[in-house]
């Protein structure tokens, strides 16, 4: 199954945080078909002097979306992240990794949104997801 994960980091030596990230996905997830740019961008939701690198990765997975999810969130706590945002605050993070798309599945629980709600929203997300899939740009509302 084709599935796009967004990766986010504003700690440490960011670009290395997304190598790991993306070289445990490819072990634990499923194999890493495609690599956006790595992209700077400045903190979305709250104030931080640490400007984030984000990525996004195409992964070729066998996991259904609830496994990816938990594979996923075991990642992001080996490479040491601990503070999850609460209440919708967002705070500094080594490494986030969201599910943007699972093929066509749509999911709507708080635990697991497909598409994840705010894709098409933060250019971060979407600059670099249509960089590897521009045939997504159809979906967007985006011109
Ligand atoms: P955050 O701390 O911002 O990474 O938010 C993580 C929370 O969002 C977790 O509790 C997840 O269960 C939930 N969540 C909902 N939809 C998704 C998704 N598509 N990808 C990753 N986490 C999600």
């Amino acid at each position: 199954m084709k599935s796009y994960l967004g990766l986010g980091t504003n700690l440490g030596d960011r670009s290395a945080n997304i190598r790991c990230a993306i070289d445990m996905i490819n072990e634990q997830a499923g194999h890493v078909l495609a690599c956006s740019s790595f992209v700077e961008t400045e903190p979305w939701g709250f104030v931080s002097d640490n400007a984030f690198l984000n990525a996004v990765i195409e992964i070729d997975t066998s996991l259904t979306p609830y496994e990816l999810l938990r594979v996923t969130q075991g990642i992001e706590r080996s490479m040491g992240r601990i503070r999850k945002s609460i209440n919708g605050n967002y705070s500094d993070r080594i490494i986030d990794i969201d599910i943007l798309l699972y093929e066509d599945v749509v999911v709507g629980e708080p635990e697991l949104t497909i598409p994840h709600p705010l894709m098409w929203q933060r250019r971060f997300v979407y600059e670099p997801l249509l960089e590897i899939a521009p045939h997504l740009k159809t979906l967007s509302s985006h011109p």
